[in-house]
């Protein structure tokens, strides 16, 4: 389906124009050392969607007007290209490998979390990732101590889910450690799924940080999980097959996942390679109206090559008839306020933080994938082009 470029409460040109600038006089006293000129700007944080210039100045944005003369300033030109802020992507393995992080730049991702890789034991090589990351990022601890475990399940052994150990390890690192993550397919926790949300759950409560659950394929029926869930909580793969998905048998969206989403729950995309999402799910909870709050990618390396990144989930969105700013909002405002690390991102505003992306849509034939071999295909897709961090031009570089 076509993208709608004219929804009524996105503003005009004009209208844009008006209230982004700053005005002149602190325009002439703050000159840029970057002007990104001639884009759609697109930034949902603030209902704009115009052709206009951004002036950037010591890393942070300081204008938005239809036209700003650069002066000695460094240009950007994205004449024909959609300009939006950052993306942020809330749900990557960005720690695994030292590579994923300038990959993920050159996405146009400026913000990530890694979820869950590290457990209390494993903790430090996690942290350290981050660190080391030029982008804005921070990591969910997984409640298994061991971290993920691939093929035996790291909460197989209930005893491994250890809330005292998670909770020293989030005390020694409250920097980095930003919430808690639970892996909660049989094939991880067996029969005992609601007990490690119990205890992932407990592993939060002295620090009032979000846990992020993973569903599909769980012993115990989605909609009791999210019973155990607090406002801000995350629940990611939302769009995993049955059995136990939000949907029913006949398709139908559980209750439970709109009283959640009432109760301030988020419901996340996370793509990934295997069992996380088919497009027979989107499509059944697109028609019923439930969207995800936030697309993320559950980034790898091997899910890269695949070609997992954000600009193709936004694409695979966009493909299902969202309009692009409502898209744009999902990769960008929604996801940084899903963490308190993210305040002031996700955002064009004049006085944040200038972490920009540059995106080309693109005609063609495109195959988008799913996890089950789904091929769906678009006519138009997401790239990035050129991507901003903290006023400097990062990709290309
Ligand atoms: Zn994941």
């Amino acid at each position: 389906m076509a993208t709608n470029w004219h929804r009524r409460d996105v503003m005009t040109m004009a209208g844009a124009a008006a209230l982004v600038g700053i005005d002149g006089h602190a325009l002439a006293a703050t000159p840029p050392d970057l002007v990104i000129k001639g884009g759609r700007v697109i930034d949902p944080s603030r209902k704009i969607d115009a052709t206009l210039d951004i002036a950037v100045s010591r890393g942070r944005i300081i204008a938005l007007r239809p036209s700003i003369a650069p002066g000695k300033a460094k240009t950007l030109d994205t004449t024909g290209k959609i300009v939006v802020p950052g993306l942020i992507d809330i749900h990557t393995h960005a720690t695994v490998d030292p590579t994923s992080s300038a990959l993920m730049l050159a996405d146009g991702v400026t913000g990530w979390i890694e979820t869950g890789w590290q457990g209390a034991e494993t903790v430090e090589s996690g942290v350290a990732a981050v660190k080391a990351s030029p982008q804005k990022a921070a990591l969910l601890l997984n409640i298994g101590r061991k971290g993920v475990m691939i093929g035996t399940g790291e909460t197989m052994d209930l005893s491994l889910a250890d809330v005292p150990a998670a909770r020293a390890a989030i005390a020694a690192h409250r920097d980095v450690v930003v919430g808690v993550k639970a892996r909660l397919s049989r094939n991880i926790t067996g029969d005992h799924d609601l007990e490690v949300l119990r205890r992932a759950q407990e592993a939060t409560r002295p620090f009032g940080i979000p846990l992020m659950i993973h569903i599909g394929q769980t012993y115990t029926p989605a909609g009791k999980l999210f019973e155990l869930l607090k406002p801000g909580d995350i629940v990611t793969h939302m769009f995993a097959p049955p059995p136990n998905a939000i949907i029913d048998a006949d398709g139908k969206l559980i209750p439970e996942a709109l009283s959640a989403r009432q109760r301030g729950i988020l419901f996340d995309w996370g793509h990934g390679t295997r069992g996380h999402i088919t497009w027979d799910v989107v499509d059944r909870c697109v028609q019923q109206g439930f969207l995800p709050d936030t697309l993320s990618t559950d980034w790898t390396l091997g899910g890269a090559k695949l070609d997992i990144n954000m600009p193709t989930i936004m694409s695979d969105m966009l493909s299902f008839g969202v309009p692009l700013d409502q898209v744009v909002a999902m990769a960008t405002i929604n996801a940084a306020r899903a963490f308190p690390l993210f305040k002031g991102r996700g955002t064009l505003a004049p006085g944040a933080v200038a972490d920009i992306a540059v995106l080309e849509l693109r005609d063609g034939i495109f195959d988008l994938i799913d996890n089950a071999n789904g091929k769906r295909p678009a006519t138009q897709k997401l790239f990035a082009t050129a991507t901003v961090l903290g006023g400097k031009l990062a990709s290309p570089v």
